[in-house]
């Protein structure tokens, strides 16, 4: 269901903005946004915005979904964790384009209704807790990705990265931030900014 619209989508939101790989558009044509999105209209779920999911909370703009993830450069045999599941639909796109994904909620009433959603999803580990932490038990990753605003980039994500891979993070404060990406290179981190953001607040320990 809702085919046309995604493809919509996928044409007009991402590839119009210059994602153009092909694993990765596939696997935007392919996760059924609407059963993430809160919303009775399920069409709506497909428009070029962000949309809230209760809990303050909120599941991006599919553009900006898809910029994070075409940052870390996935290929397939990937391990990656995720901070803040939210509605679930980032860890949906990540399960299509890594071996396996983990991911961690705040909340413990998203974390079960994601737990549901994506019951039949093999390579997703779901875990309720402060993701600024990370998961130290199944650490390193060769990518993570943290949904949520950090006023500086948590230390044990940094940790927790493989030789070579990529945290991709929103940097700033309350509606104003940076997404960043850090490579590792042995104990050195390269440091990319990209472009401006607004994500909600990640809590936790190194969070606010
Ligand atoms: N990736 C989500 C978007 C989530 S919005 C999606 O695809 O829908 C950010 C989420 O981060 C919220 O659900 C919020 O509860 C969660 N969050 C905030 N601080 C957190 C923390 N320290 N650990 C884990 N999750 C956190």
């Amino acid at each position: 269901m809702f085919e046309a619209e995604r493809k919509q989508m996928v044409e007009m939101q991402i590839k119009a903005r210059g994602l153009d790989n092909p694993r990765l558009l596939r696997a935007f044509e392919s996760v059924p946004r609407h059963i993430f999105a809160r919303t009775n209209d399920p069409v709506l779920a497909y428009a070029d915005n962000a949309m809230p999911i209760g809990f303050e909370q909120s599941i991006s703009q599919p553009y900006i979904v898809a910029l994070m993830t075409d940052l870390l450069k996935l290929q397939g045999g990937e391990r990656v964790l995720e901070i803040g599941t939210g509605s679930g639909y980032q860890v949906a796109i990540l399960s299509h384009l890594a071996r396996e994904v983990y991911t961690i909620e705040f909340v413990q009433q998203l974390a079960d209704r994601v737990k549901k959603l994506l019951a039949d999803y093999p390579n997703v580990y779901c875990r309720v807790g402060d993701g600024s932490l990370g998961w130290p038990e199944a650490a390193p990753y060769d990518g993570i990705i943290v949904t949520a605003a950090a006023p500086k980039v948590p230390q044990p994500l940094l940790d927790q990265l493989k030789d070579g891979g990529r945290l991709v993070i929103p940097i700033g404060e309350q509606g104003n931030q940076f997404l960043e990406v850090w490579t590792r290179n042995g104990n050195e981190f390269e440091r990319h900014v990209e472009t401006p953001v607004t994500f909600v607040l990640l809590r936790g320990k190194y969070g606010w």
